[in-house]
């Protein structure tokens, strides 16, 4: 029904201050019918501006948008059968919310009984049935919010577009309407595109996920693969939390060289990069390793190929389920997640173990 392709889509604008702006650069992806895809990366990255271009709000510069087979380049907003929910969604303060919900309905002339029939069915399935009497200033952040997609729903849109919906919310509401929305999407069964600054939220909810930075799409994946198999530094570094640990390195005769000031740690290149070996040898690299891949020694015993370090430890975070422990070691400062048995102390020395299976070689960037 309704896929979406972007073609070598790009987007300029000219800011008074900065001059030539590049918000979107050469995007190419295809979004399939049905499918939940995430838009993420830093703030101004173009997010946005790729929403806004599939709504039609903002004419692309350069390249072709399909929605559904369709070239839609010259399409106006209202013929593309979308509905956007943004983050500041403003309901009618002094309507109610089946007013709020039947309002746009009401100004296409959709007959009343249909009009009825369908703030029924998007209150039902958003759990809000109780509230359509109610003012939106009685009602909670988390129903003003479902409110908002409600009238998204009534339209029954090819496709739905998202705009950071959930950061006006705080921080326990976010994690139920993310829940939420995953739900939905599988009631709705239609194309969902979802813009988000959140790693968490992208992560948990795209189905694929599409990283952009500067404009520029960085890497279009499944969470698993972004986490797994991160393209360059910036997905890398963009996905998980804490961020991944980033140590300088030499590859040399298949070993990997860290170093700290005088002295030098080596170790054997571990099997996943028998492929690329050839390429590597002789170059300055940067290693990548995750915080939840570091360990403290003593529970290291099930990591099969590892490596111990030496480290004085600055700070130990205790979160409960797992402590944060930092140092700074190979001209950098590592953080590493450790069981919370851990007796790792701030100020004093302590071995940890680097699981190096789990390490990413990236170029120099
Ligand atoms: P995001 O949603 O990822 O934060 P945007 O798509 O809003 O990013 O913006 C991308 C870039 O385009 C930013 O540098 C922003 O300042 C610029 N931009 C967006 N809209 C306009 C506009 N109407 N005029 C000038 N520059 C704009
Ligand atoms: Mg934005």
């Amino acid at each position: 029904m309704a896929k979406i392709v972007f073609e070598h889509v790009t987007k300029e604008f000219i800011d008074e201050k900065r001059g030539k702006v590049i918000a979107v650069n050469d995007a190419n992806f295809t979004i399939e019918d049905k499918e939940f895809v995430v838009l993420v990366g830093p703030s101004g990255c173009g997010k946005t501006t790729t929403l806004r271009m599939i709504a039609g709000l903002e004419r692309q510069t350069k390249g072709n948008i399909y929605i559904g087979e369709k070239l839609v380049n010259y399409l106006p907003p209202k013929d593309r059968d979308i509905a956007m929910v943004f983050q500041d969604y403003a309901l009618y303060p002094h309507m109610t919310v089946y007013e709020n919900l039947s309002f746009g309905l009401r100004n296409l002339k959709v007959p009343r009984t249909e009009i009825e029939q369908k703030v029924k069915r998007a209150a039902e399935i958003l759990g809000i049935s109780e509230l359509l009497d109610r003012k939106p200033r009685e009602l909670s952040g988390g129903q003003r919010q479902r409110v908002a997609v409600g009238r998204a729903i009534v339209r029954n849109p090819k496709v739905f577009l998202f705009d950071e919906p959930l950061s006006n919310l705080d921080a326990k509401l976010r994690v139920q309407m993310r829940v939420e929305l995953a739900e939905l999407h599988k009631k709705l069964e239609t194309t969902i595109v979802y813009v988000t600054h959140d790693q968490v939220e992208a992560m948990t909810l795209g189905q694929r996920i599409i990283v952009m930075n500067h404009g520029i799409i960085q890497q279009i994946a499944t969470p698993d693969e972004l986490y797994n198999r991160p393209v360059n530094m910036f997905v890398a570094g963009f996905i998980g939390a804490p961020s991944m640990n980033f140590i300088n390195c030499k590859v040399e005769r298949n070993k990997i060289i860290l170093s700290d000031g005088n002295s030098n740690t080596m170790f054997d290149i571990p099997q996943k990069f028998k492929k690329v070996i050839a390429n590597i040898n002789g170059k300055e690299m940067v290693m990548g390793i995750r915080p939840e891949d570091i360990y403290d020694a003593v529970f290291s015993q099930n990591i099969e190929n590892k490596l111990y370090v030496d480290v004085y430890v600055k700070v130990v975070e205790k979160l409960g389920s797992e402590n944060l422990i930092y140092f700074d070691k190979y001209g950098t400062t590592i953080t590493a997640r450790v069981n919370s048995q851990s007796r790792i102390v701030s100020g004093e020395y302590a071995k940890v173990a680097f699981n190096i299976d789990k390490i990413y070689l990236f170029d120099k960037e």
